[in-house]
């Protein structure tokens, strides 16, 4: 079995650096000794850069980028800049920031983009609302695809062609609610999204993580489908015990 990629989203928490840092140390022990596992903690900027120049045995990831390099763009932060600071992945594309920033796919596209260029690891996240999950698996495919081709525009002109592009599938109604989505179906869904990216036009081959209520309870069954390549936690990666849990989900099945 590959590796898996667990990655925590802390989104707009913990509020002190003190916490932060206590709970990033337990992550790292935990990491340090996990098997099969990369751990990608990802903090808000405020913490990120400290962190990341600390603590060892997790990989560090950013919540956003923008898509400029640099200049007058108050409140952003380049791919180079994130690169130059430890941090090799960046989240782009979260249903909460398509939500409350208003991101389109066509900004989305661009900050993909760039943070490709910048050789940054893409955690491209994308899923469907309740209204069109109710319709079926299908047309929860067609409304990924959609996302996907929007999001992805011009990708074939990135040369060489990058191998680190991720796909996060994550199902909106999934995310917070307490409710995952049947590993099964996100197993298909991953199948899909690798197929649909493979053809000449993308020639990708992107790792797929599932994102959405996952738990110490559930990630087993979540993990053990070789198309699913990974977790993208939110709520559960702000719980240290909770976490170190996820991160050795392969002993404690
Ligand atoms: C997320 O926000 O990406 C997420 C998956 O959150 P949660 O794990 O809390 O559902």
């Amino acid at each position: 079995m590959n590796r898996k990629i667990l990655v925590a989203n802390w989104k707009m928490n913990p509020q002190t650096f003190v916490e932060a840092e206590r709970l990033a140390k337990a992550v790292s022990d935990a990491a340090r000794k996990a098997k099969g596992v990369e751990v990608v903690l990802c903090p808000p900027f405020t913490w990120l850069t400290d962190l990341s120049h600390k603590l060892k045995f997790v990989s560090w990831g950013a919540q956003d980028t923008f898509w400029e390099e640099r200049g007058p763009f108050t409140g952003e932060t380049s791919p180079a800049m994130l690169k130059n600071s430890k941090v090799d992945y960046v989240i782009i594309g979260h249903s909460e920031r398509r939500r409350w920033l208003h991101e389109t796919d066509q900004m989305i596209n661009k900050k993909v983009l760039a943070a490709l260029r910048a050789k940054l690891k893409v955690i491209l996240c994308v899923g469907e609302p309740l209204s069109v999950r109710k319709k079926g698996l299908q047309a929860a495919k067609n409304f990924v695809k959609n996302q996907l081709q929007k999001d992805l525009k011009n990708i074939y002109n990135l040369k060489p062609k990058t191998h680190n592009l991720i796909i996060a599938y994550e199902p909106i109604w999934a995310i917070g609610t307490g409710k995952p989505d049947d590993p099964a179906e996100t197993a298909e869904m991953s199948r899909f999204i690798k197929e649909y990216l493979k053809p000449k036009t993308y020639n990708l081959k992107p790792k797929v993580l599932y994102g959405g209520s996952v738990t110490s309870l559930n990630i087993g069954r979540i993990l053990e489908y070789n198309e699913i390549d990974g977790a993208l936690v939110g709520g559960a990666s702000l719980k240290a015990n909770e976490f170190k849990k996820i991160i050795q989900w392969k002993s404690i099945r």
